[in-house]
């Protein structure tokens, strides 16, 4: 069931938002070559406690980490670990922090050092692919309109929308109804109404649609091998059109 919010709900979910965004920005100069993805994920706790909210993930179905770290070919949940990012590695970085008893989740790719024009083409088409969705993202159309929306611009340039993960609801829970796909037919689905909240969270591949989970039972890779790229931002749907929470380049 879809839990439409109140304009009390919806203040207190924008400013989780804002310290959300306070734990990007203050991680950005942070990822770079040398560094291991567990270095990110202790420098992140850190802020998020620091900040006096809770990390959202740490413990999410015993997910062991703050951040999913997922680099290069993976594509969501990637546990941090030793591993060392090298110049020319994308990174996902994927954080929720709850405050006050509500949620807030996005996600960024980030290059690590000096990256190839087809790296930052992907990063950018994923980025660009939401604000595409949001377009659609008004009261009165259909979930379906926004989720079509991202898949023919993501498409348009010859990469795959992952379609075994989708975005969500959000609120008193990190996950809540509706899902929110990245693919789909206009005029589908739940209407969005004022109050609705919900994580918009394009994952797209340079190659085929298709990922695999890998032994560890989290880290979701590309079935081809190709590299792949995740933006995620907690938009609100409002009467003046969405409101997006997480967007802390535009600041
Ligand atoms: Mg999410």
């Amino acid at each position: 069931m879809v839990a439409l919010k109140s304009d009390r709900e919806i203040k207190i979910m924008r400013e989780a938002a804002d310290i959300l965004k306070d734990v990007f920005i203050r991680l950005k100069d942070f990822v770079k070559p040398g560094i291991r993805t567990i270095d990110i994920d202790s420098k992140a706790e850190k802020i998020i406690r620091s900040l006096k909210v809770e990390p959202a993930f740490l413990g999410y179905y015993g997910f062991p980490a703050c951040v999913c770290t997922s680099v290069n070919e993976q594509v969501v949940h990637g546990i941090p670990s030793d591993r060392v990012l090298k110049d020319g590695d994308i990174i996902s970085l994927d954080i929720g922090v709850k405050h006050k008893g509500y949620f807030s989740d996005a996600a960024r790719t980030w290059p690590v050092g000096k990256i190839s024009h087809e790296s930052e083409q992907l990063i950018e088409v994923t980025k660009q692919s939401l604000f595409e969705g949001l377009t659609a993202a008004t009261q009165g159309s259909r979930i379906g309109d926004l989720s079509n929306k991202i898949q023919k611009y993501v498409e348009s340039f010859g990469y795959g929308v992952v379609r075994d993960f989708v975005g969500h609801g959000i609120g008193v829970a990190l996950h809540e109804d509706p899902q929110v796909p990245n693919f789909g037919q206009p005029g589908r689905g739940i209407l969005l109404e004022q109050g609705l909240v919900i994580a918009i969270e394009p994952m797209v591949n340079m190659g085929r649609p298709e990922v695999k989970i890998l032994d560890d039972g989290w880290t979701v890779v590309t079935k081809d091998g190709s590299l792949s790229a995740h933006h995620e931002e907690t938009v609100v749907i409002s009467k003046d059109g969405p409101e997006v929470l997480t967007n802390f380049e535009k600041d």
